[in-house]
C-alpha cells in the first residue's frame, strides 16, 4: 500500500512538473489556465487529469478534437513513479531520500526543458536549492561543507567552460550546466559531486555518439546527464565511497 503510494505521489508530482516545465519557458502562468488541449484549448475534465489513466481513458486523444496525445505524458508520469519508488526502497524515510527525490524531480523537469528548449529554468534550481537547505535543517547536517562544495563545484564548472570554449573555439558550457553544478554539489558534497561528473559525462557521451551519427544533431543537452549522474551517485554512495577512500 505504501509502495502504491509513492508510486501515486510521483506521478502526480511529475504531471505537474511536466505543466512547469513546458509552460514558464513560454512566459505562461502554471496555475492559470487550468489544463487545456494544446490544440483546441477545451478544457480537461476531472477524470482527463488523472496522471497515466487518463491518456489509456481518452485513448489517447482529445476527446473534443480527436488531436492526438503525446505517449510521453503517461511514459514520463511512469517514469516519476519509478524514481520515486527506487528513492523509497533504497533510502527508506531519511535525508538521502528527500535528497532523492529532489534529483528524481530536476530529472523529470529539466530533461523536458533542455531537451525541449536547450535552457534550464533559475526558478527550478532556486526552488529546488530552498528544499535542500530546508532538508539540511531538518536533519541538521554540517551545511557549510554542502554549502563550500557546491561553491566549488560551481566554479571548477566554470574554468572547465572557460578551457572548453577556447579549445573548441564555441561555447562548451552552458550557463544553467554551471548552476547546476553547485545545486548538485549542495546535495552530493564535493567528492561525490566529482565522482558523478564522470558518471554523467560517460553517460552523455554514448548520447552524442548516438546523436551524431543516429539524429545527425551536434547540440546536445548536459543538464539531463548530470541530474542522472547525481542520481545514480546517490544511489550507490557506499560502494562509491568505500571504493575512492
Ligand atoms: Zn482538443
Amino acid at each position: 500500500m505504501l509502495y502504491l503510494f509513492i508510486f501515486i505521489l510521483g506521478s502526480i508530482l511529475t504531471s505537474f512538473y511536466m505543466v512547469v516545465a513546458t509552460r514558464i519557458p513560454n512566459n505562461e502562468s502554471i496555475v492559470k489556465p487550468r489544463s487545456h488541449c494544446d490544440k483546441c484549448h477545451k478544457q480537461l475534465k476531472w477524470y482527463e487529469l488523472i496522471p497515466i489513466l487518463s491518456y489509456f481513458i481518452v485513448k489517447g486523444r482529445c476527446p473534443n478534437c480527436k488531436n492526438k496525445l503525446s505517449i510521453l505524458y503517461p511514459l514520463l508520469e511512469i517514469l516519476g513513479g519509478i524514481l520515486f519508488l527506487i528513492s523509497f526502497l533504497k533510502f527508506k524515510i531519511s535525508y538521502d531520500f528527500f535528497l532523492s527525490i529532489i534529483l528524481s524531480s530536476l530529472f523529470i523537469i529539466i530533461s523536458i526543458t533542455d531537451f525541449k528548449y536547450y535552457i534550464i529554468l533559475d526558478s527550478v534550481l532556486i526552488v529546488s536549492e530552498l528544499f535542500i537547505i530546508i532538508i539540511n535543517l531538518l536533519f541538521k547536517t554540517n551545511f557549510l561543507f554542502y554549502l563550500l562544495s557546491g561553491l566549488l563545484m560551481f566554479m571548477i564548472m566554470l574554468l572547465v567552460k572557460k578551457l572548453g570554449d577556447i579549445l573548441f573555439k564555441r561555447e562548451s558550457l552552458g550557463g544553467g550546466d554551471i548552476k547546476l553544478m553547485f545545486v548538485i554539489g549542495t546535495i552530493l558534497g564535493l567528492k561525490l559531486s566529482l565522482v558523478s561528473i564522470v558518471i554523467s559525462s560517460f553517460i552523455a557521451l554514448f548520447y552524442a555518439l548516438y546523436s551524431l551519427y543516429i539524429l545527425k544533431k551536434e547540440e546536445i543537452p548536459f543538464g539531463p546527464f548530470l541530474v542522472l549522474g547525481a542520481f545514480i551517485t546517490l544511489l550507490l554512495k557506499n560502494s562509491i565511497l568505500s571504493l575512492i577512500i
